[in-house]
């Protein structure tokens, strides 16, 4: 019987993944099946989706076996009461890595102090040179897939790099620290610190008045994650204080930033628009395409979201 599979996102993501999946699904012996963007729901087997998706009311899909989301995090749908399928998230390697590079590239930026170099006044010769990684402490928050690779590849560079998480992790090459106890260990004197929480009602604020004095005196905050994992204001007000020296920001509350936010203007603050690491369909596709065969093996589906913990 013919596979019925939605794809359940704007027209721009439709042009961008239409042939990546048509060519994953042939790679994986899959043929009789129809991939469009209007199905009657009744008969549809897989939702594809992005949350900004017109899709909101998942009650007339009777007959679906799960949705697959095309983004890493879920909070946008992971609420969602119309939604009793079982829901996958997007684990890919071309976004770990595109992650990676942009964690360790600021993370190095920050460390060498470069832009004192790349800002400095022609003609000023002022030697000063950082201390080697080794001596840097930096904390990663989030151990997942994002969090744990970065945190890896910032330890091979020899950071000393400290990883923390909601459960228990024993990581070769990290020193590892869990649950709200161990969030004061982890931050404990860092240099740096790298978000890569979901954003949950636990994980919201995670970086406020309270915690941001446990880093370094001018420590800097890379947040890839989410906006709501730190408390704007108190980020604000530590940078004016020098308690922060930097801080290099990808996600907000609101996106885009508004033109009137004071991040803009910060001159200790970079912004960066949402960019820190993309889901490629290239990649992404075959992701999707394993786990309808997954689904129609009778196999488990890779990276189920677990709806009480929220990721
Ligand atoms: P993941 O695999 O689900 O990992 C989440 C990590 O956070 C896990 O280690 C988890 O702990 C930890 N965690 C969750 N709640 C916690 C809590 N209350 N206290 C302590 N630790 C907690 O997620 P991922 O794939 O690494 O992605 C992380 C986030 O990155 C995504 O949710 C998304 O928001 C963001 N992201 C951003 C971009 C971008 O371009 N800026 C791109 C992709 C993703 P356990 O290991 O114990 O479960």
């Amino acid at each position: 019987m013919t596979l019925n599979i939605l794809f359940a996102a704007n027209a721009q993501r439709w042009a961008d993944y239409e042939t990546h999946l048509h060519a994953a699904l042939s790679d994986l012996g899959m043929i009789d099946y129809q991939l469009a963007e209007q199905i009657d729901p009744k008969d549809v087997d897989y939702i594809i989706y992005a949350p900004d998706s017109a899709l909101q009311d998942f009650t007339p899909y009777v007959k679906s076996k799960a949705v697959l989301n095309l983004w890493a995090g879920v909070e946008a749908i992971v609420g969602n009461p119309t939604l009793h399928l079982p829901l996958a998230r997007m684990v890919d390697p071309s976004m770990t890595q595109g992650m990676m590079e942009w964690v360790t590239g600021h993370c190095l930026r920050h460390h060498l102090g470069m832009d004192t170099h790349i800002t400095a006044t022609p003609g000023t010769w002022e030697p000063s040179a950082p201390p080697v990684t080794w001596d840097r402490k930096i904390a990663v928050l989030g151990m997942g897939a994002l969090g744990a690779a970065c945190a890896r590849s910032l330890a091979a560079l020899g950071f000393e790099v400290h990883g923390w998480s909601r459960s228990l992790k024993q990581i070769e090459g990290l020193i590892t620290h869990h649950g709200p106890d161990g969030l004061r260990n982890a931050l404990n004197g860092a240099d740096g610190v790298v978000l890569l929480l979901p954003k949950t009602p636990e994980t919201e604020n995670t970086l406020n008045g309270d915690t941001l004095p446990f880093l370094a005196q001018g420590a800097f905050v890379l947040n890839p994650g989410r906006g709501p994992l730190i408390d704007d204001a108190a980020l604000i007000e530590a940078l004016n204080s020098g308690q922060i020296g930097h801080a290099t920001l990808d996600v907000f509350r609101i996106e885009p930033l508004p033109q009137d936010d004071p991040y803009w203007r910060h001159p200790n603050v970079t912004v960066t628009p949402h960019i820190a690491s993309e889901t490629r369909p290239a990649y992404a596709a075959k992701i999707i395409a394993e786990n309808i065969r997954r689904g129609e093996a009778g196999e488990p589906f890779l990276h189920l979201v677990d709806r009480n913990r929220g990721y």
